[in-house]
Formats: structure tokens, sequence, C-alpha cells
């Protein structure tokens, strides 16, 4: 099977009736599509946070800037979406230590770089400096809540872009920005979101965590935790109908993309534009060229009807198995 996978890994991503589906990667520290060993139309989730955990203090700007250049020139010309810093949960800097009782449901994302502006305003004006030539950045906002936070988050990228043109006297493109949805109360809020942002990637890791109260990282509950959990399925499908609705453009960025049954199941709903580990490219794409769209429609119908994550794991395999 891998050599199917390998020979799949630098054809464009297509169902078995032709339907074109966009692979990004999620990165984290140099991404260059040679790294990557290619087959990606750009990268949908660059983890910024990634970065700042291997130093010893905050980067400066020119720091920064050098690195999300580099990201940015590898995949010159494609899009980048660079999440502005999110420590606080699992993720710790050395250097800024956050203590608390429930950290996954504390100063995590957003909420601590809202606290502190001067922290997130210099990731901005790097990123971007760093975008000048190659303009490919999009900036996307991570454990948005309130919708509060997304227009604070907006306001300081513009006020960082107002800054550096006038201080520089010349023009900065402004990206897109965007916003994760994994707190699940923006589910409720998807209209108000179409508004304001340009686009929402579902980090379904962070979502199925909360949807289901289960730690991500917590063996003794590992076995609850289940992106397949029809709860998640459905809170999935739910963002993509309203999505559509609304016409604000959606993407995934959790691990589910990357599991070839979940990537069918995703397509299925309306999602075109899967971000996943590099590593699962091939295979993911091997599965999706596999299946048509009435077929995979037909598995998600199933799987929509079924009660137990484990049940409709073993469904999926069926149909695989009978369509492939
Ligand atoms: C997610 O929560 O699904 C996600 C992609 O972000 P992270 O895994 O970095 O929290
Ligand atoms: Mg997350």
């Amino acid at each position: 099977l891998q050599a199917q996978f390998d020979k799949t890994l630098h054809l464009p991503a297509a169902m078995a009736d032709g339907r074109r589906i966009c692979m990004m990667i999620n990165a984290g520290l140099a991404a260059d599509s040679e790294h990557y060993g290619g087959g990606a139309d750009g990268v949908g989730l660059y983890r910024t946070e990634i970065p700042f955990m291997i130093q010893d203090k905050f980067p400066s700007e020119d720091a920064q800037c050098q690195i999300y250049k580099s990201v940015l020139e590898g995949f010159p010309e494609q899009p980048v979406t660079m999440r502005t810093l999110d420590v606080g949960g699992d993720k710790a800097l050395p250097y800024f230590p956050i203590r608390e009782e429930n950290p996954f449901l504390g100063w995590r994302g957003i909420r601590m770089t809202l606290d502190h502006p001067e922290i997130f305003l210099v990731q901005i004006r790097a990123m971007l400096k760093a975008n000048i030539e190659t303009q490919n950045l999009k900036i996307m906002f991570p454990m948005v809540t309130e919708i509060r936070e997304l227009q604070q988050a907006k306001r300081l990228v513009l006020k960082a872009h107002s800054e550096l043109q006038e201080e520089l006297g010349m023009h900065f493109p402004l990206p897109q920005m965007g916003v994760m949805i994994e707190v699940p109360a923006l589910l409720y809020q998807l209209r108000a979101v179409a508004d304001i942002a340009d686009f929402i990637s579902v980090g379904s890791n962070d979502l199925t965590q909360y949807l289901l109260a289960v730690d991500r990282n917590n063996s003794r509950v590992a076995s609850l935790y289940d992106e397949l959990n029809p709860a998640v399925l459905n809170a999935l499908n739910h963002i993509a109908q309203e999505c559509r609705q609304y016409e604000l453009e959606f993407s995934i960025c959790g691990e589910l993309a990357g599991d070839p049954l979940g990537a069918i199941l995703l397509v299925a709903m309306g999602y075109e534009h899967l971000s996943m580990n590099a590593a699962n490219i091939g295979r993911v794409k091997w599965a999706i060229g596999k299946v048509s769209q009435a077929q995979c429609d037909h598995m998600l119908q199933k799987a929509l009807n079924l009660s137990c994550p484990d049940t409709i794991r073993r469904q999926l395999h069926v149909d695989m198995d009978a369509f492939g």
C-alpha cells in the first residue's frame, strides 16, 4: 500500500468522479514544500507557538520575521495560514510559565494574547513584514469564544498594519483573517463570525475535547476521545452547512482530516480543504480517489444514523472495502 500512497502523493487530490479536494499541510517549524516531500496545495495551519517553544525568550520581531519569511517562501505560489500564538493548555513556553488548575479551560490562545497586545502586535508586525514579497499569508486566531475577541484581534491586526505603513512609508498587503472553530460556543455564532471573518478552519482536536469534555492528553479517558463520536460528526456537518449558507470559506485542520475514513466523511459533508500532517497526505489522497461523491454521501448518511463511534468505524471499513 505504501507504494500506492507514494504514487498518489504527487497527483492532484481528486475523488473517483473527479471532484477536486485541496490537501494542505499542518506545520510548525521550517515549512518548505521540499522538506515535506511536495504534494500539498499550501499550508492550512502553521503553528507559530512551535518556534516560540524552542527559544529561551520571546523571539524578537526580526527573528520572527525571518522564520515566517522562510515559511512563506517555502510555498510561494500557495496560501499559508499562520495561526497567532496558541500557548497555554498543554503548550508551555519555558520563559512564560502559566500555572492554573484547569489549563485547557484557562488562559490560552487568543485569551492570553489579547491580554498582552504587545506580544500580539509584535507577532503581527513580523508576519506582515515577512509577507511583503510572497503575499500568500492568511492569519488565523486560536481559541476564540466570543465575537468580541474576534473583533479585538482584527482591530489589533489593522492597528499593526496601519502603524507599519506609516512607519515605513510603504504599502503592505492586508492578509485575510480567519478563526479556528474549536470552542463549541462558536458553533452557534457562525452567522456573526461570517460577518467579520474571511474564513474559518475547524480545529477538530480541541473541538472534540471540548464537545465531549474529555482531556485530549489523558490516557485514562482516551477511549472516550473519539473524533468519530456522533456529536463531533454532527457538529462538523453543522459547521459545513452553516458556512455554505453564510458563504463563509471553511476548512479543517484537526487530525480527523488526516485519517482516510475521517477525510471521506468530511468531503461528503462538503469540506474541500483538508489540512493534515504531511505524512498523511499520500494515504488520504489514495482513499479519496477510491470513492465518488455519491458513495461518500452514502457512507456519511449511514454514519450519521449510528450512535456508537466503534460501530461507525466498523461500518466505514466495511463500506470502504466494498467500494474500494
Ligand atoms: C486543533 O485543535 O484541532 C488544532 C488543529 O490545533 P492544535 O492541535 O494545535 O490545538
Ligand atoms: Mg487547537
